[in-house]
């Protein structure tokens, strides 16, 4: 922590913190930027670092303010194959070196940690080995460059093959940095090439992942099923980041739940990924979560696509912190209508009902 200022603590590491007690994450960059109207869905590229920094820096001392013990690096969808996709090449290199220094920034200005950040790359295929080093290939530039920014951990995240999650977990080691690995359970809930979510964890526990678990796709309701099988498979700090989203047993991912009322008005149809609002989680629900959660004995907790900065504060809330934002926490007793206060109009408190 040789930026930090000396005036501010000594930042404890991930795997000191993971031992003390819970680590807050908070994710969910590219859809609350998309909302914004910062970032295009789609291709879901954070193009964002370069063109508006000060909206994603915003977003990091949001989430900051909220409770997160972390600040991710907004590389999620910055790979090589992405940009290719773009015809953006050019800018891997300044996206990912921005993104790192915005979230850097934030991170030692507060003591929080800094999370270099990789994902699914859409490329790995178990049956040709070929794209077996095209992933690592993506996965060393991008963690070459959260190193040398001085990352105090990385993050792999939202992938479907347990092959892609294992080279992910190598890259990370040989980097000589923490790892946090996060599968993401889709409709069928096994890996796509095989084994349970509970299975691979272990695996990749086995192999030296510091961090295994869940995050994304899922919302919380969905996803506890599979936390329970991960935290009973592994002795290691078990994640838990589902989206906001009331996904149910016949509707289990985020991409799978379906809006009869405003079918008509959506483009393909579907809810995913602009339209999923009148699915949101309160943050009540999210406190729910984060308590079954820890039950069950995940201490790496936070929320993915949809959250907003009164979730992450609900989840700091439920594990009886006070972050910046509980400053600012509900207190309804001085509401006109529904109030408590001996000082309010007992008329308007009467007239209730009939609000
Ligand atoms: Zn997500």
């Amino acid at each position: 922590m040789t930026d930090a200022p000396a005036d501010l603590p000594t930042t404890v590491g991930l795997l000191d913190r993971l031992a003390a007690g819970p680590v807050i994450c908070a994710e969910g960059y590219l859809f609350e930027l998309e909302r914004r109207g910062y970032l295009q869905a789609g291709a879901f590229v954070p193009k964002v670092v370069l063109d508006h920094p000060e909206q994603v820096s915003a977003l990091h001392e949001e989430f900051v303010h909220a409770g997160s013990d972390v600040v991710e690096a907004f590389t999620y969808y910055a790979h090589r194959e992405k940009l290719r996709l773009i015809g953006a090449e050019d800018l891997l290199e300044p996206m990912n070196r921005q993104a790192l220094e915005l979230a850097k920034a934030v991170a030692r200005k507060h003591g929080a940690l800094l999370a270099g950040n990789v994902c699914n790359t859409n490329v790995y295929d178990p049956a040709d080995p070929a794209s077996h080093d095209q992933v690592r290939s993506i996965f060393t530039e991008q963690i070459g460059w959260a190193v040398e920014a001085g990352a105090d951990f990385i993050i792999a995240e939202t992938i479907s093959w347990a092959g892609e999650a294992q080279i992910a977990l190598e890259v990370i080691k040989e980097a000589g940095l923490p790892s946090v690995i996060m599968l993401v359970p889709h409709k069928d809930p096994d890996m796509r090439d095989g084994g349970t979510v509970a299975e691979v964890c272990r695996a990749l526990a086995d192999n030296g992942a510091d961090v295994v678990g869940l995050n994304c796709a899922r919302g919380p309701e969905t996803m506890l099923p599979l936390l329970a099988e991960v935290t009973a498979a592994v002795d290691v700090p078990v994640a838990a980041l589902p989206v906001p989203y009331r996904t149910t047993r016949d509707e289990p991912t985020m991409q799978s739940l379906r809006d009869p009322i405003g079918e008509k008005l959506l483009p393909g149809g579907i809810p995913f990924p602009t339209a999923l609002d009148p699915f949101t989680c309160n943050r009540y629900e999210i406190e729910d979560f984060t308590r079954k959660a820890t039950d069950l004995g995940a201490s790496y907790l936070g929320i993915c696509c949809g959250a907003g900065p009164h979730h992450i504060r609900a989840v700091a809330e439920a594990l009886g912190r006070t972050p910046p934002a509980s400053a600012y926490s509900p207190d309804m007793s001085k509401h006109a209508y529904f109030g408590t206060d001996s000082t309010l109009k007992s008329g308007n408190q009467a007239f209730t009902g009939r609000l």
